[in-house]
């Protein structure tokens, strides 16, 4: 606990929905707040990106609400008007077959008008340095200093929160710091995610499907999504195995393969492409469940938060960042909100 009632300072880098969830939850608590993260914008992987006229969810594509805490923001987010329930359909989609939906009876939601306006909500007016990219953090007697590339070291601070994927974080510390060897061993899996626009509405293709195929997991109809245009824009995501095999090879070509795995599982020509992006998500989904316990050094002031924490997706990344802002608010004594 901070002696003589200085107010706690706390950095944090990465401003995901782990990190943003901290953030807030610390500001309210009376803590002095910085959020860092490499981004043009806060958001991560609830990601939506602009070509031209047209817009793609690249990262996550929908979420659901378990928890109770993460189910009131989501109350929240309607209330504002940045998320809608997204009813799809969804669908499995193996070699031309279609099938029931393997989740059925959940609520789907999405962000309005994209991905991204989740996060927008959340950073609202929190202190938020994007485009930062934090190269590494070193703790000396008078707390944690975050290094980047042609700026002054950004510090001190009491706390440190480390809001990025496990393997990134591992990057920033020390090799002797005690959290990064606990890190070490968390592992992301990767996934290539390819943004097609087709001249026409593919016949068959509508809301979201889960692919049966060693190459492609997943096609979502975006433009189809609530608030979009309708547009013939479509996400699609390939395996895991298959990112991993193919991370480094050609744009063109993991375009072309991608869509050719489409074909193949629709069973059908497809329309005329118009334009083909891709993006390469080094760390996409955890591959383990929940970690034990929230990964800290209670001594050194250090926490790491995100999706591999509490289960992955952006219900855990939420719940993760929550509950490192209420393990550190007990830590300082500081008030609840
Ligand atoms: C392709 C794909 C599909 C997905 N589908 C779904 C889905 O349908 N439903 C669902 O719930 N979830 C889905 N997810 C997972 C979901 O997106 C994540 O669980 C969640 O967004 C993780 O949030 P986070 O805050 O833990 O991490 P991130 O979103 O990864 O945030 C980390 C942040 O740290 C920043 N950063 C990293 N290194 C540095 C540095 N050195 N300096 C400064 N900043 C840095 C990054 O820019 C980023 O903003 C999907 C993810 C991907 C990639």
């Amino acid at each position: 606990m901070l002696r003589n009632c200085r107010q706690l300072t706390v950095g944090i880098v990465g401003g995901g929905i782990a990190g943003l969830q901290a953030a807030r939850d610390l500001r309210a608590a009376g803590a002095a707040v910085r959020v860092f993260d490499k981004g043009r914008a806060p958001g991560g992987r609830v990601a939506t990106r602009r070509d031209g006229a047209w817009a793609f969810d690249h990262g996550a594509q929908f979420f659901t609400a378990r928890d109770r805490g993460f189910a009131g923001q989501v109350v929240e987010w309607f209330r504002l008007g940045v998320v809608a329930e997204w009813t799809g359909p969804f669908r499995t989609l193996q070699r031309g077959v279609f099938g029931d939906d393997p989740r059925s009876g959940q609520e789907r939601y999405c962000g309005v008008p994209g991905m991204s306006a989740l996060a927008r909500s959340m950073a609202g007016d929190l202190e938020v340095a994007s485009d930062v990219r934090i190269g590494s953090a070193v703790r000396d007697g008078r707390g944690w200093w975050l290094r980047s590339e042609h700026a002054p070291d950004r510090g001190p601070f009491d706390e440190l929160v480390l809001a990025v994927p496990p393997a990134q974080a591992v990057g920033l510390l020390p090799a002797d710091e005690a959290l990064a060897r606990e890190l070490a061993g968390i592992a992301l899996q990767p996934c290539l995610a390819a943004m097609v626009r087709f001249e026409r509405m593919p016949d068959a293709l509508r809301g979201g499907m889960f692919v049966v195929d060693d190459e492609l997991a997943w096609v979502s109809h975006d433009g189809g999504k609530p608030g979009r245009s309708g547009a013939p824009t479509f996400v699609l995501h390939a395996t895991p195995e298959f990112s991993r095999r193919h991370f480094e090879l050609a744009t063109d070509d993991l375009g072309a393969r991608l869509l050719a795995a489409l074909q193949r599982s629709l069973g059908a020509p497809l329309p005329p492409v118009a334009s083909c992006a891709l993006h390469r998500w080094r760390d996409a989904l955890p591959i383990a469940g929940p970690s034990a316990a929230l990964p800290c050094d209670v001594g050194r002031g250090l926490t790491a938060v995100g999706d591999f924490v509490a289960g992955g997706r952006i219900e855990g990344a939420f719940c993760s960042g929550r509950d490192a802002a209420l393990a550190l608010r007990a830590r300082h004594g500081l008030a609840v909100a």
